[in-house]
């Protein structure tokens, strides 16, 4: 039994706490051209040196007045169109009592008039507009700073940067921003069951969907990954192995052998190289989780059952490799929804079980199970779009209760 292992059931939230405790963002950082730094996390605060807009502008096509020659209820006003203000070009004529400019949507407003007419609102004859019905002072008129102020804070650092945020930045006329460099995640399975796909199955063996799937949850992340494929169960070839990942990364996951009664030399190898603490979490599917440091680099030791290994993965590496990339937003979005069939479970340990969100007749947001819940039954992964949270104390789910629920990939990512 390894030195740390605790006999001892951890809540999840106990687990999450003593990882997100333990890891903390990594420090460097790179300059790059903004379209580049989609889906890249924020290194600094950005801060706003212009108006955006920079000047007052029409919202409308149309006519460019003075507040004071509004008509008043039931009147009309007539003005003398003597000027035009088109988009992107100045209009240096000071619209004077009596008269209006002509203007285009996004046209700085010219100096003397501060409202709008749309066109459709007016009737033009030999020059003059015929202004009827009631209208409101400083109405079409879109005000300097409207979207973003000088000197505001814009984007704070550790913001994951979207496609609206790398328009704003284009918005403000910033061409390059500094961005967290990327993460190292290098992760292998271990088994002597394990066969690489594309080699023929012996008897006995499984092929290693593990390494596929973290793969996959990695590079949605958008960390460098290093595949470092099958270690053998041997003593030399796990050391080798951590070694050479440790050398080479931020973070090491595993998946398999983390389960007590597993081969001595795995947990003996990792205590030698760093600190290992083997947890039993008080959930399903996922206990045993392993968390702790190949000399400086954190390891994560999934089991090795497919849907263990994926939902240990969302529920505790996620946030903390979100956490390491410097992402202020690290958990997941959880909300209720009823439940359109019976759930059952057994007391005792929180569940994550594997569900379908989908609407129904009248639109409204409702799970139901992706049927069989083996650790095993990887195929429940790949129907589910959602985990339903169960907690401890619960053993069955009425139709129409409301369940916790965690989308994944498919939803929000
Ligand atoms: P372990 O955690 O090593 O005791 O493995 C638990 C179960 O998961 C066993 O049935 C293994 O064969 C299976 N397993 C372990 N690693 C993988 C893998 N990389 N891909 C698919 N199944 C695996
Ligand atoms: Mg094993």
């Amino acid at each position: 039994m390894p030195k740390n292992h605790s006999s001892q059931f951890l809540t999840v939230v106990e687990a999450s706490q003593r990882i997100n405790a333990s890891v903390e963002a990594i420090s460097g950082a790179e300059q790059l051209a903004i379209r580049d730094a989609l889906d890249r996390v924020l290194a600094t605060d950005i801060l706003s040196k212009i108006n955006v807009p920079p000047h007052q502008n029409s919202a409308m096509d149309g006519y460019a007045v003075q507040s004071l020659d509004l008509p008043n209820a039931g009147e009309t006003k007539q003005l003398k169109v003597v000027a035009t203000s088109f988009a992107g070009q100045v209009c240096s004529q000071i619209i004077q009592v009596g008269e209006c400019a002509r203007i285009f949507t996004g046209a700085v407003i010219p100096a003397g008039t501060d409202t709008v007419i749309m066109q459709e609102d007016v009737q033009l004859q030999a020059g003059v507009i015929s202004i009827t019905g009631l209208h409101q002072a400083g109405q079409h008129v879109r005000p300097i700073g409207e979207d973003l102020k000088i000197a505001q804070v814009v984007l704070k650092a550790g913001k994951l940067l979207s496609p609206a945020d790398i328009g704003l930045l284009a918005s403000l006329g910033i061409a390059e921003v500094k961005v967290k460099r990327r993460l190292r995640v290098a992760f292998f399975s271990t088994g002597d069951e394990l066969c690489p796909v594309g080699e023929n199955l012996q008897t006995g063996q499984i092929y290693d969907s593990n390494r596929y799937t973290l793969h996959g949850v990695l590079t949605h992340l958008g960390v460098d990954i290093i595949d470092m494929g099958i270690v053998a169960d041997k003593p030399e070839a796990i050391e080798n192995a951590f070694l050479a990942a440790a050398n080479c990364s931020d973070v090491i996951i595993t998946s398999g052998g983390v389960s007590v009664g597993d081969a001595d030399y795995v947990t003996d190898t990792l205590e030698r190289l760093g600190t290992v603490d083997f947890w039993k979490v008080a959930v399903k599917p996922g206990k045993p989780l392993t968390f702790g440091y190949v000399e400086q680099a954190v390891f994560f030791g999934l089991p090795g059952n497919p849907v263990s290994a994926m939902v240990t993965f969302y529920q505790f590496v996620q946030p903390a490799l979100k956490r390491m990339m410097g992402q202020t937003a690290i958990l997941p979005i959880r909300f209720k929804v009823p439940a359109i069939m019976p759930l059952k479970k057994k007391a005792g340990r929180l569940e994550f079980q594997r569900g379908i969100l989908e609407k129904d007749e009248n639109e409204q947001l409702v799970v139901k199970s992706t049927g069989r819940q083996g650790s095993g039954v990887l195929s429940s992964m790949s129907q589910a779009n959602c985990l339903i949270i169960l907690s401890r104390e619960c053993t069955q789910v009425e139709v129409g209760e409301q369940v916790l629920v965690e989308p994944f990939y498919g939803l929000f990512g």
